[in-house]
């Protein structure tokens, strides 16, 4: 199934009378399937590179059993807020997806459950990310601006140091 976002509405700021124009996001990564609709498949192909933890079958492990701090886990909670929406790309004038991006990355970087897998995650990510077509992140803010769930630009950082640390140490 394709996921789609239908359209773009800037209407946190207007005047009685004023013009509104709405339109399709706007991104080479997110084509126009008809009208205001475009396709966010994209979004789709990123998390497959990446976006999970492998767990193993068998008993559930005691919740106890592995102690997060509290600052980690908001972190990880609030990275895990992202909706995958696109309004990020959309407002960012290079057509980044380094917020979406980073959320993803972020939300297992900061728990011990996302360990095992973050070399080739944040490595293979990035590199969907790229292939797909959106652009570099060159830090305007733009997406944290318009993003609904309110994601900080600070995971962009993390993802930048997750990324070296990957790319250095990767065999
Ligand atoms: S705008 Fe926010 S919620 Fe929407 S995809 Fe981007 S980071 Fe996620």
């Amino acid at each position: 199934m394709r996921a789609t976002t239908t359209c773009q509405l800037h209407m946190r700021h207007f005047s009685e009378g004023e013009t509104i124009t709405i339109e399709p996001w706007r991104a080479n990564a997110f084509p126009v399937i008809k009208d205001l609709a475009v396709d966010r498949s994209a979004f789709e192909n990123i998390m497959q590179a990446g976006g999970y933890i492998s767990v193993n079958t068998g008993n559930a492990p005691d919740a106890n059993s592995i102690p997060i701090e509290k600052s980690k886990s908001d972190e990880a909670f609030d990275a895990a807020a992202c909706i995958g929406c696109g309004a990020c790309v959309a407002a960012c004038k290079n057509a980044s997806a380094m917020l979406f991006l980073s959320a993803k990355v972020s939300q297992f970087a900061l728990l011990p459950q996302g360990d095992p897998e973050r070399r080739d995650r944040v490595i293979n990510m990035v590199k969907t990310h790229d292939e797909a077509g959106f652009g570099n992140c060159t830090n305007t803010g733009a997406c944290e601006a318009e993003c609904p769930k309110e994601i900080s630009i600070s995971h962009i950082a993390r993802l930048n140091r997750e990324y070296l640390r990957a790319a250095v140490t990767k065999e």
